[in-house]
């Protein structure tokens, strides 16, 4: 009889201590270390040098990311019982010039005059501006606070620009400090001002800049070998929803609510993108557009997330110049009318157990409102789910109520009706204001635009046309339409009455409640939330991935090289494939230690070692990634344990009350 040690990293005596996860400090190096060397993802095109921007995904990435789309679909498709699409990547330019994109999706980018390099302009001037900052602060002896809390939008456009203890005067510091506050706002040439006055140069060669112009960050191609229908890679993948809305509708017997849902990739052709994962070129994206009722946001199934806990950072809190968040309930939120309204309430609480459901640190995550400049003219709100990762907080998920701007913009430019006619359940009597149109004159003042005018004036509440109304009977009136300009009408043009009307129907256009979601960013996150390094070994890196998303369930591995063994291990290993588990077997000669770690790295939850005792008494033993901790049992009953485990039925402590607990030694017969 010979005792047989196992493999185990975890001395008996190890077994009950608790897992400290936070021996080391975060090392950002030796995660992306690991990321490279287990292949999730690498720069694409490497062996040409790379494009900044562009990632490839490897095996583990690429499971990674089917994986988290696949617990995406079920989440909010299949579950919410949304309507899936796939739509085109290569959109019309007119559909991307209604929807205001054309026009207006653009940065400010400036150049070095004399190398050509290129910076977008208000991530160099906030860098440079800090810098003199800091620089300030070091000759007048003042230690930095350490960052605990930073803001994204500050972190992530930071460029390296070296700081240099020059003291500035009083009034050049709060002159700065209040730029700083401000930096989202400037335009273009306010910029450009900026740059001139503060002398702002390229901080590498010292050179001047050029004036900031405006660049499209869409990328623009040609359909077909004419040449003359132009196109785009789409930036996001919302468009494909709207001008499909028409027979997503349809498809719905004409009732909304209802909310349409796409997973794919869009392209934003970025300045400078620095930030590995988090700012790309190309993405993949996964979108739901919810449409409602503007008269009634209320969801139906309210009441099941309104106990979800959310970290919020409201406007106001933001626009007082702070950062503290809040714990609320969605249900207290929307009550309280932070979140405006249950619909969006709703998407924050989902969207919250999603994220925490794939592995995504609560205690890292909040939920940041837009500030009313921020936000988009049209839109009525719009939460961004923020993930803390090395990079600051970052927008991983947006929240928007779009209300009905893009239905609209379609609907005029094509002339399609995209509205919901809704029939009354009793014919009711109505006092109306009646708008009735000079046709002649009114084209005439308006021309191309009198159409939208029209239609707009025609979708406003009764309030809004009172309003219109009393303002034209003492001269002009003004308009705001969906292009986000306003119109002056007069009572020549337009007559304003009110009359009785019996309603059979009613219609509306839409709202749009969008939660858009960044794949890419979120996996990211994902990723260095999940990493961590063994107490008594720095080098020995973990990915503590959950089951439900971690790209390989099980790894399958022999004590020794001996055949039987071998043979046993690709028998087991078939079985789990054939009842749907990715198991992975690692044949290779390797000490089963150094198996275990690479098994760590590729953050598989579970292990399953074959030795002699598989041969004499039909057992396994089965290991968590995490304790280490080692269970034991016949073949068949380790492999539905481990079934159970991956679908989530049972969890460790279910599985060590199905199977007996391993020591790490056991007799065998020689
Ligand atoms: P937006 O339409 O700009 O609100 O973007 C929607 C989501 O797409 C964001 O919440 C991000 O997660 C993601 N996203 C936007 N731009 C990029 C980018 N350049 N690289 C990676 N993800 C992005």
């Amino acid at each position: 009889m010979v005792t047989q040690s196992a493999a185990s990293t975890s001395h008996p005596s190890e077994l009950a201590q608790p897992i400290n996860k936070t021996a080391h400090e975060f090392d950002k190096t030796t995660l992306d270390a690991l990321l490279a060397r287990r292949f999730f993802f690498a720069p694409a095109f490497e062996i040409y040098g790379g494009v900044a921007g562009l990632y490839d995904y490897g095996p583990t990435g690429s499971a990674l990311q089917a994986n988290v789309l696949n617990e995406w679909r079920k989440h909010y498709i299949i579950e919410e019982d949304m309507l899936e699409l796939d739509t085109t990547i290569m959109t019309l330019s007119e559909v991307l010039k209604t929807s205001g994109h054309v026009d207006k999706f653009a940065d400010w980018m400036v150049k070095d005059v004399q190398t050509g390099e290129i910076f977008r302009a208000d991530h160099l001037v906030e860098a440079v501006i800090e810098a003199r900052l800091k620089g300030d602060k070091e000759a007048r002896g003042v230690k930095d606070e350490p960052v605990v809390e930073e803001d994204e939008k500050k972190k992530k456009k930071k460029k390296n620009v070296k700081s240099v203890a020059i003291k500035l005067e009083d009034g050049v510091v709060a002159e700065y400090e209040s730029l700083l506050a401000q930096i989202d706002n400037y335009t273009g040439p306010e910029l450009g001002e900026l740059v001139r006055k503060h002398n702002i140069r390229n901080p590498a060669t010292g050179n001047e800049l050029s004036e900031p112009v405006e660049f499209n960050l869409m990328f623009e191609s040609n359909i077909g070998p004419t040449g003359q229908i132009k196109g785009y890679l789409r930036p996001e993948t919302a468009q494909g929803h709207f001008v499909n809305f028409a027979r997503l509708l349809e498809f719905n017997n004409g009732k909304v609510p209802f909310a349409s849902a796409q997973i794919g990739r869009s392209f934003r052709n970025e300045i400078a993108p620095r930030q590995g994962l988090l700012r790309v070129r190309e993405f993949t994206m996964a979108e739901i557009e919810h449409y409602v009722d503007p008269l009634d946001k209320r969801h139906a199934r309210f009441n099941e997330v309104k106990d979800v806990t959310l970290t919020l950072l409201p406007k106001d809190v933001q626009s007082e110049g702070r950062t503290e968040t809040t714990q609320m309930t969605v249900g207290d939120a929307v009550a309280k009318k932070i979140v405006d309204n249950e619909t969006l309430g709703y998407f924050l609480g989902r969207t919250q157990l999603f994220l925490e459901k794939i592995g995504i640190d609560p205690s890292r995550m909040r939920c940041r409102q837009h500030m009313a400049n921020e936000m988009a003219h049209y839109a009525a709100d719009c939460w961004d789910f923020e993930i803390q990762s090395s990079y600051g907080w970052i927008e991983c998920v947006g929240c928007a109520d779009r209300s009905a701007y893009d239905l609209t913009v379609h609907s005029v430019r094509t002339k399609q009706p995209l509205r919901v006619q809704q029939k009354l359940d009793e014919p009711r009597k109505v006092e109306k204001l009646d708008v009735q149109f000079d046709a002649k004159k009114f084209g005439m003042t308006f021309k191309k635009d009198a159409t939208m005018i029209k239609e707009t004036l025609l979708g406003l509440e009764k309030d809004k046309l009172q309003c219109i109304k009393d303002e034209l009977a003492s001269g002009t009136s003004s308009v705001k339409c969906a292009d986000g300009k306003s119109y002056d009408i007069t009572s020549d043009l337009v007559k304003i009455e009110p009359i009785t009307v019996t309603e059979y129907m009613r219609e509306f256009t839409p709202n749009v409640i969008e939660p858009s979601f960044g794949i890419g960013r979120i996996l990211y996150s994902l990723l260095e939330h999940s990493y961590w390094a063994r107490e008594q070994d720095k080098a020995r890196g973990v990915l503590s991935l959950p089951s439900v998303v971690a790209p390989i369930k099980c790894l399958i591995v022999t004590i020794s090289q001996d055949a039987e063994l071998r043979a046993k291990i690709h028998e087991i290993s078939r079985k789990m494939r054939r009842i749907g588990i990715a198991s992975r077997v690692d044949d290779s000669s390797a000490s089963i230690g150094k198996k275990y770690a690479r098994n760590d790295e590729l953050g598989t939850p579970f292990g399953c070692t074959v030795d002699f005792a598989t041969i004499q008494k039909g057992t396994i033993t089965l290991r968590e990634r995490d304790s280490t901790n080692q269970l034991i049992g016949q073949v068949d009953d380790v492999i539905d344990v481990v079934d159970q485990l991956v679908k989530g039925t049972i969890d460790w402590s279910g599985a060590s009350s199905r199977l007996e607990s391993y020591s790490g030694v056991q007799d065998v017969e020689e």
